[in-house]
């Protein structure tokens, strides 16, 4: 590693930015002096709203979702078909799928998708807690919107199983979801399209 020229909390705040999604070492150095040049107009701001989100952001013990109450605004919110649960496997999709318009539903984020390979076994997911959901009542159509990677199509397997003598109407996007395609890669138009047409299971 590179002798540090700057002081230790410039290089504490460089190793910090560097572990952000799409940030390295490289773009990590100029974000942080980006910062520090702006300390009233961006930095004071930036430190006061994470201050904030880490005081307050919470997860959705409901759905999984993140937002500042718990259960989430999607969840209390009586306008919505609260009937029908779209399972998608970060939040991220839930947000491009919200972007999109694709559907006025309640929803599940798994938190992941199983994988052996990496170790990722259905206890590290939020299956079972989909599958009490369902056992609760009030739930009719469950739009698997899993991304359709193998990973992903294992997944909405596994929860197929686990339905099982279960009274409830299973549906997944339509093909035009590229495969391996993630969903929040998607333009909202495809997105919202693929909800619109979406197939049973
Ligand atoms: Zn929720």
């Amino acid at each position: 590693m590179a002798k540090s020229i700057a002081g230790p909390e410039i290089e504490r705040l460089i190793q910090l930015l560097a572990k952000l999604p799409g940030l390295g070492p490289r773009s990590a150095r100029r974000a942080a002096l980006h910062l520090v040049k702006r300390r009233e107009q961006l930095l004071a701001p930036l430190t006061a709203a994470m201050g904030e989100a880490l005081e307050k952001v919470a997860i959705c013990s409901v759905c999984g979702n993140i937002d500042s109450r718990d259960p989430c605004t999607i969840c209390c919110d009586p306008a919505r078909d609260q009937s029908t649960v779209v399972v998608v496997e970060d939040v991220s999709d839930l947000w491009a799928l919200e972007r999109a318009k694709a559907l006025n539903a309640a929803y599940h984020v798994l938190g992941g998708v199983l994988s052996p390979l990496e170790g990722i076994g259905p206890e590290d997911l939020t299956i079972r807690q989909l599958i009490d959901r369902i056992h609760r009542g009030g739930v009719r159509e469950l739009v698997l919107a899993v991304n359709a990677t193998v990973e992903g199509q294992t997944t909405a397997h596994y929860i197929m199983d686990q339905l099982d003598g279960l009274d409830v109407k299973v549906t997944r996007l339509a093909h035009g979801v590229p495969v391996g395609g993630e969903l929040d890669y998607l333009d909202e138009g495809t997105l919202a399209a693929a909800m619109r047409s979406r197939t049973a299971l």
